[in-house]
């Protein structure tokens, strides 16, 4: 078993970070990466104001999450349990130890692996692991690892293979810190993780959290949930600007509530009625053992009263999931959109999208209807709103197409 071991302060972790990691998993073909934030770097004094460990342990799992190799990425928080200074020879020995049969490769940029002689008992470190480094710049060519190539494995009969990161990215975290404290730095981070920093006001940001404009506003959603539900909420994003487009809602609006209507969506049980409490939002007796359905209350409730968003915001992603009688038109816009957007596949979203752009109402009618039929067949409770939708739809014809003709 190949493991990679990729070590640093991660304050914040970047974009160089993310593609050093990539290009490591794939051309060394590991099967396990582990991402170790330091606790105390032995190389650097922690700037002043730094995030404290937890925060550098949570952006680093967002990093991790972004990487999208389940059961290959982990963080762990080896380093950040241990008392004292994080000398990486001290981490190696403990890995070697709980994977005692497995191949260690110590990833690292030019900085680090110029100056690993110089590090504590580098003897140690590189008989317990082979090196891969990398270029952190364009500049650094072979050339400018030479030297220490041959330096490391006469001394110490090191082992290193260099490798290329396709697509490098040259920052640094402490260009990071300056630009994040000046309002910018959001293109050299992940989503995700400039969200984190915005929502915690890390490195001096300050962000209004009421007024983010759009791509902040996506960081924060992002930031919330698990990376392979991005592709949904962007979908979801447009879908309803088209729809809004059509009916002649207000973009903005369908375009904000998509961007959060799933914000809540990874929350415990607790942490939903938690959320519930605190924002006087009442629970019945269904509601308060489904996940998936607290989710769209708790998500209305984030985006008004984190994000400053407005009543409509609110009702169309508090109705998002069960629907109920007599919908605005946001929140079929919606609901819909969360249905039908590009990345669904199931039986009949063709017709579901055709209808919904010709007759809102019926391709409610039909979704509601198709959810029923689907937590009936698995047995589930179907919730009271669901059930007075679809009577509702079920009763009132294609009310905006006829509107539409007008
Ligand atoms: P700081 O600016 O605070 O010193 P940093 O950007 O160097 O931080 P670290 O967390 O100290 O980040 O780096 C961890 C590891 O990632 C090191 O091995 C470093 O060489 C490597 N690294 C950092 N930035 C990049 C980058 N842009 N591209 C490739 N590797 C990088």
């Amino acid at each position: 078993m190949k493991i990679g071991i990729y070590g640093g302060t991660f304050n914040p972790p970047h974009l160089g970070h993310f593609e050093a990691a990539k290009a490591a998993i794939d051309t060394l073909g590991l099967d396990k990466l582990l991402l170790i934030p330091d606790s105390v770097p032995p190389h650097k004094d922690m700037p002043d104001r730094s995030p404290d460990g937890a925060h550098r342990l949570e952006m680093t799992r967002l990093m991790a999450d972004a990487l999208q190799k389940p059961g290959v990425v982990e963080v762990s928080d080896l380093e950040m349990e241990r008392a004292g200074k994080s000398y990486t020879s001290d981490t190696l020995a403990q890995i070697h130890a709980q994977y005692p049969e497995a191949e260690l490769w110590l990833l690292m940029g030019t900085d680090m692996y110029l100056t690993l002689h110089q590090w504590h008992e580098p003897e140690k470190v590189l008989k317990l692991a082979r090196v891969c480094a990398f270029g952190r710049a364009a500049g650094d060519t072979r050339e400018v690892f030479d030297r220490q190539v041959d330096h490391l494995a006469k001394t110490y009969g090191a082992v290193t293979q260099l490798i290329t990161i396709p697509n490098l990215v040259e920052v640094s975290s402490t260009q990071l810190r300056e630009q994040l404290a000046a309002g910018q730095g959001g293109a050299d981070l992940l989503p995700a993780v400039y969200g984190y920093i915005l929502r915690k006001g890390l490195y001096g940001t300050h962000a209004d959290l009421t007024h983010l404009d759009i791509p902040e506003l996506r960081a924060c959603s992002y930031s919330m949930v698990k990376q392979k539900r991005v592709p949904h909420i962007r979908g979801t994003e447009e879908e309803a600007m088209r729809l809004a487009r059509r009916w002649g809602a207000d973009e903005k609006v369908a375009q904000r509530a998509a961007i959060l209507h799933d914000c809540t969506k990874y929350l415990s049980l607790e942490e939903h009625l938690a959320l519930c409490r605190q924002y006087g939002v009442e629970t019945d007796e269904l509601e308060q053992r489904a996940v998936k359905l607290l989710h769209a209350k708790t998500g209305a409730c984030i985006a008004k009263y984190v994000f400053g968003e407005s009543d409509e915001v609110y009702e169309a992603i508090f109705w998002h999931t069960t629907a109920k009688a007599d919908m605005t038109l946001m929140e079929k816009i919606l609901y819909m959109a969360d249905y039908i957007e590009p990345n669904r596949a199931f039986d009949g979203v063709d017709e579901m999208r055709r209808l919904a752009y010709t007759d809102l109402d019926r391709a409610m009618l039909m979704g509601i209807e198709d959810a029923v039929e689907e937590m009936t067949q698995r047995g589930y409770p179907i919730h009271k709103s669901s059930v007075q939708a679809q009577a509702w739809f079920r009763s009132h014809g294609s009310t905006d197409a006829k509107e539409a003709e007008k």
